[in-house]
């Protein structure tokens, strides 16, 4: 399993190696992803498509945790009939969304909204420039469980490119 913090810290439960110490004291990693890749390498002696896979950054919202993996390895964190995002779940005291990188900033934005749908993505000119704004139909905005701030946050994280989000009738 690759993960933010090395093989050895993976196995460790309190202190960190120096190298990923220091990566977390410049704010490289959070403590949130110390703590779900901690989470995440002791499920995956009873869940073997784990070890195979790659987590990448864990984002933590007020009622949601976003797992970022490497592309391709969504459903090996998701687990066979989600097994493993249940246990992490149990675990934080959150619901778990499991987002894979892409080469296409809209499949990152689609993972993060689910099971709300991308309805355009329009470029928008401003006085400081372009920037892009997300249109996602308003009847999900209740089912998404990420504020608007959060998404715009994530998405920014994610694919180091800065969206808005508007939700609107469609
Ligand atoms: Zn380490």
């Amino acid at each position: 399993m690759k993960a933010p913090i090395c093989n050895i810290c993976l196995k460790t439960e309190d202190q960190l190696c120096s190298h990923c110490q220091n990566k977390l004291d410049d704010g490289k990693i959070t403590d949130k992803e110390v703590e779900v890749s901690r989470i995440l390498y002791e499920l995956s002696d009873n869940n073997p498509s784990l070890q195979d896979s790659e987590i990448v950054q864990v984002l933590d919202a007020d009622r949601v945790l976003v797992v970022v993996t490497s592309e391709g390895d969504g459903a090996k964190v998701v687990g066979k009939r989600g097994r493993v995002v249940k246990k992490l779940a149990e675990q934080v005291d959150k619901s778990i969304r499991v987002v894979e990188q892409a080469s296409e900033d809209r499949e990152v934005i689609k993972g993060l909204l689910s099971p709300g749908e991308i309805e355009s993505i329009n470029k928008v000119y401003t006085p400081d420039g372009t920037s892009r704004k997300v249109v996602v139909d308003e009847e999900y905005k209740q089912k998404i469980n990420l504020s608007v701030d959060e998404l715009e946050q994530f998405m920014e994280d994610i694919t180091g490119t800065g969206y808005t989000i508007s939700f609107e009738e469609v």
